[in-house]
């Protein structure tokens, strides 16, 4: 009878702690089967999709936005590393370098960043992953190249402006409010000499008559500039100079090149800031994704362990679950 009653203890017990450890993790869904490879300093490391996911997020967006936009940005995030190719020769799929892949944080530096927030930070996180459990956007059957940035003034930019052209990275409008997005808007003076030095190029005449030509791409960002005869492109102005984006005008005032520059990154795909916008006017994270991405359709993971194994099989494993991204 001891032995039974002593039985029936650990029972309640096993149960007790199984239902604790699930109100804090909930319970193991698509993210927790998914095993993605880790380029860190310290060699391959593997983690799961829903122990990556939070602390990816943590590094790209801020943890009191909407909700709704921090869905968005997960999905994003998921999709990005079910996509990427760039570390298959290392045998890895996504790194933690932020201008190489998606940033991650650590525990540690969330701890320090959030203080007594990050509990409350965390647990956004998690529920952010959760309740989009295993969802990718698809194009074509296939993972998409979910590129994003922090804000675009008006429009985002076409990837055929930066990159190769594809039909869901396309300029769309986003309705950053420049009262409500940190640096919308910022100015940058160079002189003369700094300008023809970071460009390369010779100096001719008085610097008021450089400026030959302006070409804006369609989303109204800087194609190219002609300085002094030569031609630059955008990005190779904003990379030289360290401008937030290539949307900038510029002008010649008081011996400086003013220049005046809107949003931050490269424009392309899902700007984070449009996305808390739309968030905080209802829009919820299938909505803000279809408008960022057009034309593509959110799937969901369907049992595969990795995600070299999903790419290898993606067009069979799109599982579609909705076609309404594509409106
Ligand atoms: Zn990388």
């Amino acid at each position: 009878m001891k032995q039974i009653r002593g039985f029936c203890l650990w029972c309640l017990l096993l149960a007790l702690l199984t239902g604790l450890f699930y109100l804090r993790r909930g319970p193991a869904g698509a993210d927790e089967r998914m095993i993605l490879a880790l380029l860190t300093g310290d060699g391959v490391q593997t983690v799961t999709m829903a122990d990556y996911l939070p602390l990816a997020v943590a590094g790209e967006m801020p943890a009191g936005f909407e909700m709704q936009a921090l869905q968005a940005q997960t999905v994003a995030v998921r999709t990005f590393a079910l996509a990427c190719r760039k570390h298959e020769r290392d045998g890895a799929d996504v790194c933690a370098d932020p201008g190489c892949c998606v940033a991650l944080l650590t525990e540690q530096q969330l701890r320090q960043r959030w203080g007594g927030d990050y509990e409350k930070n965390m647990a956004r996180l998690r529920a952010a992953a959760a309740q989009t459990d295993g969802q990718y956007l698809t194009y074509g059957g296939q993972p998409i190249q979910a590129v994003f940035h922090a804000s675009s003034l008006g429009r985002t930019e076409d990837s055929g402006a930066l990159w190769s052209p594809l039909p869901y990275l396309v300029s769309v409008q986003s309705p950053e409010d420049p009262r409500q997005v940190p640096g919308l808007v910022t100015q940058v003076t160079v002189t003369a000499q700094e300008l023809s030095q970071a460009l390369g190029f010779v100096p001719a005449g008085d610097p008021s008559g450089w400026v030959e030509q302006t070409v804006p791409d369609a989303a109204g960002r800087v194609e190219t500039l002609v300085l002094c005869g030569q031609r630059f492109t955008g990005a190779q102005v904003r990379a030289a100079l360290g401008l937030r984006s290539t949307a900038f005008t510029l002008s010649w005032q008081d011996g400086g090149f003013l220049f005046t520059v809107s949003g931050y990154g490269h424009g392309v795909g899902m700007s984070q800031y449009g996305a808390q916008t739309y968030a905080a006017q209802g829009m919820d994270y299938r909505a803000i994704l279809a408008h960022y991405y057009p034309g593509t359709e959110l799937a969901c993971l369907d049992g595969q362990l990795s995600a070299g194994l999903l790419r290898k099989n993606s067009s069979k494993s799109a599982d579609t679950i909705s076609s309404s991204l594509s409106s």
